[in-house]
């Protein structure tokens, strides 16, 4: 596994020009060498690739970075990058420039004075934006344990009870379901706080005939899952219906429209175009959604600047909203695949409107 994914990186590192890359990001370093640990730097040769860590990860690194050379050290990794020599008769040597603070740029200049080095971005993540059978399969774990969460949860949705409450069980069902932990903190967000995409849970109180948006995930062996359920507590308005009928047309509308090979603006038109002419565009004012896997958010952006083609086997998010500040918040949110054919939805939970 490791071995496929630096070879596919490797043909990045040629394509530049570079004869080594150091990976700083902890994401890349665990998608390519399995370590989940807090302090690693990889060194990617075009001959070999060799893993730094420090003295608390010796073992966990034993058993996680598997057939790569390690060097655990006490003090910096760079520094022990250096004294090991690991990018010798490397002239050109690239760095995760969205990854390496200045600070630690200046300590390379230093400690290399013959490397020049070149700023990347995205290298590793090009690599990852094709997920394989593993990386689906934990996507999946996630997914389904969300899903689970999402319908225990309905019984708990009460007027009187608080968004802290609800974000609450949230952490605690997904621990006890088998995540490693919250990929993210859970919104949970009732009436007009609903209108805030991000909102935090607070100690507000349900109240009847409002709608309480829930957008939570969790993370198992590092990938995500990430949901998002508008319910109601007791019969809506008319208003709210509307909207919310809205939402979960362009919802599904783009669901059924989404495949590799098309430009993502182009999906995400697919669900602005249905909320705009339904009325409610200029409320709708975020991007339709994201690409999934060891970050909650990573490429492909499905936006409206976005005109990268969608690949096969990129996992994605399908979230379109509208948000009525002061008065409520609807957005809906799935998962899928993509597929040369369409896409395959992973996350199952139910979206025909819950009145609870
Ligand atoms: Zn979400
Ligand atoms: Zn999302």
């Amino acid at each position: 596994m490791a071995r496929s994914r630096l070879a596919r990186l490797r043909d990045g590192l040629r394509s530049k020009g570079l004869d080594a890359l150091l990976v700083s990001s902890l994401p890349n370093i665990r998608f390519l060498t399995r370590f989940s640990g807090s302090n690693a730097l990889l060194v990617v040769r075009r001959d070999r690739a060799v893993f730094l860590t420090d003295t608390r990860y010796a073992l966990q690194s034993r058993e996680e970075v598997r057939r790569l050379r390690r060097i655990v050290t006490q003090g910096s990794l760079v520094e022990a990058a250096a004294s090991h020599d690991l990018l010798r008769q490397c002239p050109r040597v690239g760095f995760e420039a969205h990854h390496v603070t200045f600070a630690q740029y200046r300590m390379l200049r230093r400690l290399f004075p013959r490397v020049e080095f070149r700023s990347t971005a995205d290298l590793v993540e090009e690599v990852a934006l094709t997920k394989d059978r593993d990386e689906i399969a934990q996507i999946e774990r996630a997914v389904k344990i969300t899903d689970r969460v999402f319908s225990d949860l309905l019984p708990l949705l009460r007027p009187g009870v608080t968004e802290i409450d609800i974000s609450a069980h949230i952490t605690y069902l997904h621990r006890r379901y088998g995540a490693d932990r919250d990929g993210f903190e859970p919104i949970v967000a009732g009436g007009e706080r609903g209108a805030l995409p991000h909102a935090r849970a607070t100690t507000r109180r349900f109240r009847k005939g409002e709608f309480v948006t829930l957008d939570f995930g969790c993370s198992v062996g590092g990938y995500h899952s990430d949901l998002t359920r508008t319910v109601a507590l007791g019969r809506p308005s008319s208003e709210l219906r509307r909207a919310y009928a809205i939402v979960l047309e362009a919802q599904t509308g783009a669901i059924a429209a989404a495949r590799a090979g098309m430009a993502a603006c182009d999906l995400d038109a697919v669900a602005r175009t249905s909320i705009t002419r339904a009325g409610l565009g200029k409320l709708f004012t975020h991007s339709l959604g994201h690409g999934l896997g060891l970050r909650l958010h990573e490429r492909p952006r499905v936006s409206m600047v976005n005109r990268e083609p969608l690949r096969a086997g990129s996992v994605i998010t399908i979230e379109p909203g509208v948000y009525a500040p002061g008065k409520f918040g609807v957005r809906i949110e799935d998962v899928v695949l993509l597929t040369p054919a369409g896409s395959r939805q992973l996350s199952h939970a139910p979206k025909e409107l819950i009145i609870l």
